[in-house]
């Protein structure tokens, strides 16, 4: 458990953190977060993961509350109070505090902007990222603008929690035309006549850094990648099956719907994606002179 989170210009007490009733996130889910990871004391992608932020504020027209730098000055901070080196950073902006109304407030208030940080071990990670994950597949009820991150994720959380109940880790959405879209908290991937398969961004799925990294994993190793939807037989066919976040990185998915990939163990190039991903990866010290 972290000790302290970022709340508004304060560093209170993780245990006693707290923003308004009112606050528009807690109400409309009006507000959107990013996640970074942090790996051996380094920011993992913060260039793209502060454009995407920018693009999500910016389709809520909600205004950028504190420039690029004062952000990562508060990043380093909390991450120097609470002891972080490996783990995640989560932020998160809404559109502030207001007596309820569905109208943007019209006197402007503040963006509400949280920060908390989660520590792991990553010994514990790798060892149950090696084993591969399960994941189920769910009909996608989402609105129909995903690619912005807001935290509106009920969906995503019924999802998540349906596999979960079904022993499996992930829940992959497909659309009404049998095509996976992405997974709950993940982008799906599949391996097929050697090329990675994924689905191209539109607003029906979320654009992940981690995807756009293994993009460029791929081209700096010759891999070809191949931009189309995917249906679940075609899935089940394939040699590998992965989903890459920041919180999972590259992940083999070794079962759908309880039915084996492969030979139901992760495969090579889910195996060599996972160790060369911080190799292409922007890697931004959290402490200063490291
Ligand atoms: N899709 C969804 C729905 C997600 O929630 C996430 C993780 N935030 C991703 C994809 C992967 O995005 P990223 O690689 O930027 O973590």
């Amino acid at each position: 458990m972290s000790r302290f989170a970022y709340v508004d210009g304060r560093y209170p007490r993780h245990a006693d953190a707290a923003v308004h009733i009112e606050d528009r996130g807690f109400q409309f889910a009006d507000g959107v977060y990013e996640v970074c990871e942090v790996r051996a004391g380094m920011i993992v992608d913060l260039t793209r993961h502060l454009d995407r932020l920018e693009r999500s504020l910016g389709a809520l027209a909600i205004a950028m509350p504190m420039s690029r730098a004062a952000l990562l000055a508060v990043f380093r901070e909390l991450a120097r109070r609470n002891g972080l080196r490996n783990g995640w950073i989560y932020l998160q902006i809404t559109r502030g505090a207001a007596p309820r109304d569905h109208y943007f407030p019209q006197t402007p208030v503040n963006p509400t902007v949280v920060v908390t940080t989660r520590a792991v071990d990553p010994a514990k990670v790798e060892a149950a990222a090696a084993a591969g994950i399960g994941v189920i597949t769910v009909p996608d009820d989402r609105w129909g603008r995903v690619d912005i991150k807001t935290v509106g994720l009920l969906s995503n959380v019924l999802a998540k929690q349906a596999a979960r109940d079904a022993g499996a880790r992930e829940a992959w959405f497909v659309d009404r035309d049998g095509f996976v879209t992405e997974g709950g908290s993940t982008n799906a991937w599949i391996v097929a006549n050697g090329a990675l398969v994924t689905r191209p961004t539109s607003p029906g799925i979320l654009g992940g850094i981690t995807r756009l990294v293994v993009m460029d994993f791929a081209a700096a190793h010759g891999l070809k990648v191949e931009e189309r939807a995917f249906t679940v037989p075609e899935a089940l066919a394939a040699d590998e099956a992965f989903v890459t976040s920041a919180t999972s990185v590259v992940t083999a998915v070794v079962r759908i719907d309880g039915r084996p990939i492969g030979d139901g163990k992760p495969g090579p190039i889910a195996r060599d994606l996972r160790a060369g991903f911080h190799d292409v990866a922007e890697l931004t010290p959290l402490i200063f002179g490291e």
